[in-house]
């Protein structure tokens, strides 16, 4: 009993001196080691970010089957019906009036990237009064950890302000998705509100597969309020990232999909429908 005992407080240690990306396999919780390593390591994504853009809001992965591939991560649903939020294992729907309930089994999602989220380095964080001041420090991690790999990142804790967005569901036929957040996209500000902010990185080659950098959504500690961070201000904050080195693309078997012209450049598109303008 002693000797287990032992073994999970080094387990425990060992985890957190890790600061080598990915290698944090010593983890500590039980449900951890039911998933394989590589598994583990893996950014899955579901589908290209430009069809969503194009407007293949059409769902080909359930949020059960999103549960098997990761426990964080960050998405839509089927017809834009709200930005998803995945955090310690559950999937979350910021509504298009701010407010968030936990996503059924059964619905699909067009589009998101998920991880089983292992802590690589963490870091308190104070006084980062802006979404821009926060992505500079995020930066210079990955600047230290590897430009190339992908990170995900936890930002538990208080904001002294969230400005998220999220937007009305559509009806087909689906128009492009900048055309749709001019004029279905809702945004709200919440004060001194605790939260989680669950954040992507994608290296800069991802470009023609997702957006390059950073890409952040927010839940509420008390899973009330939440959406896609358009601005932020961090009063105090645990910092979490973990880094991988997999990356699993799932192909829609959407009807759209196959004929969609994947081959313009999306990228002003993209920098229109992920930033505050
Ligand atoms: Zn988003």
């Amino acid at each position: 009993m002693k000797k287990r005992a032992l073994a999970i407080v080094l387990s425990v240690f060992m985890a957190a001196c890790m600061t080598a990306c990915g290698d944090s396999s010593s983890a500590s919780e039980s449900k951890k080691d039911e998933t394989p390593k590589a598994d583990r390591e893996t950014i899955y994504q579901v589908s290209l970010l430009q069809g969503l853009t194009l407007g293949d809001y059409n769902g080909s992965v359930s949020v059960k089957e999103l549960k098997q591939k990761g426990d964080t991560g960050i998405g839509t649903f089927e017809g834009v019906n709200g930005e998803l939020i995945m955090v310690d294992g559950t999937v979350y729907r910021a509504k298009s009036d701010g407010s968030i309930e936990t996503a059924p089994d059964d619905e699909t999602i067009p589009f998101a990237n998920v991880t089983f989220f292992d802590t690589d380095e963490k870091q308190d964080i104070s006084g980062v009064s802006s979404i821009a001041d926060l992505k500079k420090l995020l930066d210079e991690k990955v600047e230290k950890l590897g430009r190339n790999q992908f990170y995900m990142v936890r930002v538990d804790g208080t904001f002294k302000k969230m400005h998220a967005r999220s937007e009305l569901k559509q009806e087909k036929p689906y128009k492009p998705l900048a055309e749709a957040l001019k004029t279905d996209q809702r945004e709200f500000s919440w004060d001194n509100i605790e939260g989680t902010v669950v954040a992507l990185y994608c290296p800069q080659y991802m470009e023609d597969l997702n957006a390059a950098g950073w890409h952040l959504h927010f839940v509420s500690k008390d899973k009330k309020y939440g959406g896609h961070v358009l601005e932020l201000d961090v009063d105090k904050a645990e910092l979490k990232i973990d880094c991988t080195q997999g990356f699993n693309m799932q192909l829609p078997d959407t009807e759209m999909f196959p004929t969609l012209d994947l081959t313009k450049d999306q990228s002003e598109d993209i920098k229109k429908v992920e930033t505050k303008d």
